[in-house]
């Protein structure tokens, strides 16, 4: 087995989060409670005012370093409902914010559009895959937009093709690109394998 892995170059590359020395103020979206990035994170204190927006329980263990620094909290049951707030709140931001995101690919990547949305740079914002690696998919054939697949191949709930998961990645859809993989020979599909686990 070679030891070189090939990836493609639309591909995504998660770093760790790191906090941003450069910024005046820190917002940080916990998509998913992921107790050890969050202990990384937590090596060093925030280096400014931090407000923190989690998807769960404010009192989950794996947030007790921001309990311990008295750091406000506001916990939402869905994302979507995190979403919006975070909508709100970058809207009343000014310069110097910095944006933080842990968690599953297709959040990130709304994280990363709100933040768009409101003028910020890439470099103001820091994107961490965290608790799984399941993917965002979109199907290019009817436009549909899945999420959480965990599957090479998977069948598109929009138009029912099986679809080919691929590495190319767009960032402007915050999802993986789905063709359909029996284009060419209709209702020959090969193993479907977990691979995104
Ligand atoms: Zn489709």
């Amino acid at each position: 087995m070679s030891a070189y892995t090939y990836r493609v170059r639309s591909q995504p590359n998660y770093p760790s989060l790191k906090w941003d020395v450069s910024g005046a103020r820190h917002l940080l979206v916990i998509l998913d409670l992921d107790t050890n990035s969050i202990a990384e994170l937590c090596r060093s204190p925030c280096p400014g005012p931090l407000e923190i927006l989690v998807r769960g329980e404010a009192t989950h263990p794996a947030l007790i370093p921001f309990n311990k620094a008295n750091i406000l909290i506001h916990s939402f049951a869905s994302m979507d409902t995190l979403i919006v707030a975070l909508e709100n709140a970058l809207d009343q931001t000014t310069m110097g914010l910095r944006l933080y995101a842990l968690g599953h690919e297709d959040g990130l990547w709304k994280c990363n559009k709100a933040g768009q949305k409101v003028g910020m740079s890439r470099d103001e914002i820091q994107l961490a895959q965290a608790s799984t690696t399941g993917r965002p998919v979109y199907c290019v054939h009817c436009g549909h937009h899945m999420n959480l697949i965990h599957t090479n191949i998977t069948v598109c709930t929009g138009c029912k093709r099986h679809l080919l998961v691929r590495d190319h990645f767009s960032r402007l859809l915050g999802a993986y690109m789905g063709f359909q993989i029996d284009a060419e020979s209709p209702g020959l599909i090969p193993a479907v394998e977990e691979v995104f686990p």
